[in-house]
């Protein structure tokens, strides 16, 4: 089910890797060593060229971390928490769990990622230029991939830092908008829409470089369609964060939502208690009564029909500490962003006793808006 690798944490965020990042690192390591360093110094070995290529391919990934770092720890500093940190196809991605309160904030934690990378730029520029005496050999191939490694990071920031939403520089441009017009909804909005023109602006000159040029153009069209993809699902989000802005989480749960025994076998449930339920995710207790975590339908489904006997309700749920909690009276935009990292899309909420008073899972939220829009249709007909 989940496709990435865990490669650790920093500063408590975890970094995980898609496999897709793989095929790129080979890409990568294979284009230093057989085409740019062979192209530059054409007299040295092949194993210098992999050895000079392979390590420059991780120093170019460190610095991939490196800018996804930076804004993480912009993050935290300005009280917005990081579920993780993934690294896949198209570079890195930091989860926020919550969005910036104030313009300078938002600015802050979008404008480190591009400048971390253009200093990342200067250093290897720096390293290049003082290993750089003139000469041939092994040294020279060290240098050229300083260079390649200082272009790179050139590129990364002057690319993140393009004025559109989801890019760095989208956010920069939605500080700005939201500082200026006062109103983070319309200001998000503009930069979603400015990253919207930008993909498809990508997608036209990749075209047309692959009709002129080559195979290399296809590369810009995938990239301007995930951009343009993820600029339209950021403006549907912006609205339908404002749609609900007002909607409290007590509106849209399940409230006293059916508890199961975390000791209860995959079996029992499955033969003597389901039937009497049409819910597709029941929260455990242990036997002194606490919660310990919420088992989904999903997850039951996974359980081969040999294993059931054997397998507890705990076995197979997600923790507690994975899941995201809600109070009754918070926005629900707040949580469903929370949700949104959680490995099951769904979240408890608690009262301020901490006593679990509801659930609330996608259906709810679908329910939700399928209701509001119902009202609405009948208040403008009843208006006619
Ligand atoms: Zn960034």
């Amino acid at each position: 089910m989940d496709q990435n690798i865990r490669l650790g944490k920093i500063d408590g965020v975890p970094i995980g890797m898609n496999w897709s990042i793989l095929v790129i690192f080979c890409l990568i390591c294979w284009e230093l060593a057989d085409l740019v360093l062979p192209g530059y110094h054409p007299n040295d070995s092949t194993s210098v060229y992999w050895v000079v290529g392979v390590v420059a391919s991780v120093l170019f990934f460190a610095s991939l971390l490196a800018h996804e770092v930076s804004h993480a720890v912009i993050a935290k500093r300005n009280g917005i928490g990081v579920r993780r940190i993934t690294f896949w196809l198209f570079g890195g991605v930091s989860e926020l769990e919550s969005e910036a309160l104030t313009p300078g904030a938002d600015f802050r934690v979008a404008v480190v990622g591009p400048a971390t990378s253009l200093v990342l730029a200067g250093l290897f520029g720096a390293l290049a230029s003082l290993f750089n005496h003139g000469g041939g050999g092994t040294q020279a191939v060290i240098v050229s991939a300083l260079g390649w490694l200082a272009w790179m990071n050139v590129l990364l920031g002057v690319f993140n830092i393009l004025p559109a939403a989801p890019l760095d520089g989208g956010r920069v441009l939605r500080a700005y908008l939201w500082q200026r017009r006062g109103d983070r909804v319309s200001a998000a909005t503009t930069a979603a829409r400015a990253g919207q023109a930008f993909g498809y602006l990508l997608v036209v000159l990749g075209v047309l470089e692959f009709l002129a040029v080559g195979i290399f153009g296809l590369w810009f069209v995938f990239l301007g369609w995930f951009l343009l993809m993820a600029a339209q699902a950021e403006e549907s989000q912006v609205a339908m964060r404002n749609s609900l802005a007002n909607v409290h989480v007590r509106d849209v749960m399940t409230p006293d939502p059916t508890t199961f025994d975390s000791q209860t076998t995959v079996a029992d449930l499955v033969d003597n208690q389901l039937h009497r339920y049409r819910f597709s995710s029941y929260p455990l207790v242990g036997p002194d009564g606490r919660l310990e975590g919420l088992t989904t339908m999903g997850r039951v489904r996974h359980v081969p029909a040999s294993q059931r006997q054997g397998t507890r309700l705990k076995d197979i749920a997600c923790p507690v500490s994975e899941l995201p909690v809600g109070r009754p009276g918070e926005p629900i935009p707040d949580l469903l962003q929370r949700m949104q990292a959680s490995p099951d899309g769904r979240a408890f909420v608690l009262d301020e006793n901490d006593r679990l008073v509801g659930i609330v899972s996608p259906s709810d939220i679908a329910r939700y808006v399928q209701l509001c829009m119902l009202q609405s249709q009948g208040r403008t007909a009843r208006r006619r």
